[in-house]
């Protein structure tokens, strides 16, 4: 097996440290790529791409179904990779995995997706075909909280279409990045067909503006994929930008309260907050269920289990930086400024044995109110807003007014106003008694408003569309002499 976790080091001289998150000790060092490093890199894709557009789709996807059966072989390694880097538990890392491994099942079905359509006859004589073509190289900029997951929605499906592909993954946890590298090299692609650079800012720029590069996947915080956005498409790229999110979480006076509450957990704790799709504001519909929700709540998030991600009993891992660990307690500290009851306050928790990991415990705040920062902002901690709302529609136009629109979801057992809800809110992804509502491989991930700049969702159809161009072609096969120039427009008549 080829695959390893030192990176090559490329001509630039700048590199940062990995952390283990849960021990606060440096366990690494990554090389951050200068404008040069990406300009190679992207000349080997280059010459790639003539070579790997031209094997059939068919070929592409044995070499998917061999990356598919390394991936599912090397699972547990590779969580064991994200764990240490990242600091969430091991049965989370081993679900991210999993969820990953999903896009690449879907992947192994490429040559239907690329399918054309044929249409006999558009004219007399003539008949039309279309087909989707890849783009040539095409790049990924990845954040730290989904090392394999979040780069598994974009690689997979861009080379399976004829793509080759460079990953830019986060500077914080990118062996996942090169771990996976050495399998699809062990599967048997061809070399320069993916290729990972790792670094920071100067690294993005560079993909940003380099001419040869046709289209810019990016997932990460609002500000940032903003600015990916704006700048890609500036320079001619294809651009899908998906950012930040609050996500609101509605729980009607017909919920199961237990349910409720134990879907709010795993939503707002697991991973201990730093997932996009995380539950970080309940919003209770009457004050009675905003009571029960709390009583509820603030014994089981006293009692949940912290600790390192090679503790299979945790519950929940450190935060990924000291920085981070530092950031969500002044949000605690200043919801309390601002008047929110804070019911639960872990900032204090420490860990035996492990004193230098950024470890928090969960926090609880209710009668939050919509003009504070800790409603307003991403916080990306384990951190939960309790929001009272006196009806439904009270609660649907707070979600509607947010300026993220990731994801949601509402707990009830009554089919209209689920119904009604699926219809009005103005969010991307949905649930309805699910409160992380993550579509799988064959359906598409995508928020609105702020928290995707672009049109196209990411994997599923909407994915081979992205890393697609579509052809159409009419063609005729003269069956007789010349008959003359026709000024006309063509018409069918
Ligand atoms: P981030 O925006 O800090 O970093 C993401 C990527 O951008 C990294 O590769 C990083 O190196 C690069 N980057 C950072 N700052 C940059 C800059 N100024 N210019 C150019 N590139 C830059 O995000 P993060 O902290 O790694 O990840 C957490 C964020 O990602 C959260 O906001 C979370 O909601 C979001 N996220 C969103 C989704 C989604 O699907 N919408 C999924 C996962 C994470």
């Amino acid at each position: 097996m080829k695959a390893q976790l030192k990176t090559k080091a490329p001509a630039s001289a700048r590199r940062g440290d990995i952390y283990n998150p849960a021990t606060g000790a440096v366990i690494g060092q990554v090389d951050y790529a200068s404008a040069a490093d990406v300009n190679r890199v992207v000349e080997k894709a280059k010459k790639a791409f003539e070579s790997w557009s031209e094997v059939t789709p068919m070929k592409r996807s044995r070499i998917m179904f061999k990356f598919l059966e390394l991936l599912n072989k090397n699972a547990s390694e590779l969580a064991k990779i994200i764990s240490a880097e990242h600091g969430k538990v091991q049965i989370d890392a081993e679900g991210e995995v999993q969820r990953g491994i999903e896009i690449v099942e879907f992947t192994t079905g490429i040559p239907s997706f690329l399918k054309g359509e044929y249409t006999d006859s558009v004219g007399t004589g003539v008949d039309s075909y279309s087909l989707r073509q890849p783009l040539g190289v095409v790049a990924g900029i990845t954040p730290f909280n989904f090392p394999a997951m979040v780069p598994l929605w974009m690689f997979p499906i861009a080379i399976a279409c004829g793509n080759t592909f460079i990953l830019k993954p986060s500077e914080r946890d990118p062996s996942a990045a090169r771990f996976m590298a050495g399998l699809l090299s062990d599967a048997g692609l061809p070399d320069g067909v993916f290729n990972v650079v790792n670094g920071d800012k100067e690294a993005v720029d560079a993909i940003l503006h380099h001419p040869d590069i046709h289209a810019v996947s990016f997932v990460g915080s609002t500000p940032v994929a903003e600015y990916i956005y704006k700048t890609g498409t500036e320079n001619g790229k294809r651009v899908q930008a998906l950012g930040g999110a609050k996500n609101h979480m509605i729980v009607m006076p017909d919920a199961d309260i237990d349910q409720a509450a134990d879907a709010l957990m795993g939503a707002a704790y697991g991973s201990a907050g730093e997932r996009c799709m995380a539950i970080s504001v309940a919003v209770a519909v009457t004050d009675k269920v905003a009571d029960a929700l709390v009583e509820t709540l603030s014994p089981r998030i006293k009692a949940l289990k912290v600790g390192p991600g090679t503790d299979r009993k945790a519950e929940m891992g450190p935060l990924i930086t000291k920085q981070h660990l530092e950031k969500v307690k002044a949000y605690v500290e200043k919801g309390v400024k601002e008047g929110a009851k804070l019911v639960v306050d872990g900032r204090e928790l420490k860990i035996k044995g492990h004193e230098k990991g950024y470890f928090m415990g969960g926090c609880l705040f209710d009668r939050v109110k919509p003009g504070m920062t800790v409603y307003k902002d991403e916080i990306f901690g384990p951190v939960l807003s309790l929001v009272r709302a006196k009806s439904y529609k009270e609660a649907v136009d707070l979600i509607n007014s947010h300026e993220f629109g990731n994801g949601t979801s509402i707990f009830t057992n009554h089919g209209g106003v689920a119904r009604n809800f699926m219809r009005d809110i103005k969010v991307g992804m949905v649930g309805i008694n699910v409160p992380i509502p993550v579509p799988v491989a064959y359906n598409s991930f995508g928020g609105w408003k702020r928290s995707l700049f672009g049109d196209v969702h990411m994997h599923g159809q909407e994915g081979v569309r992205f890393y697609t161009k579509l052809k159409t072609v009419t063609a005729r096969w003269p069956q007789g002499p010349a008959e003359g120039a026709d000024y006309h427009f063509p018409q069918n008549k």
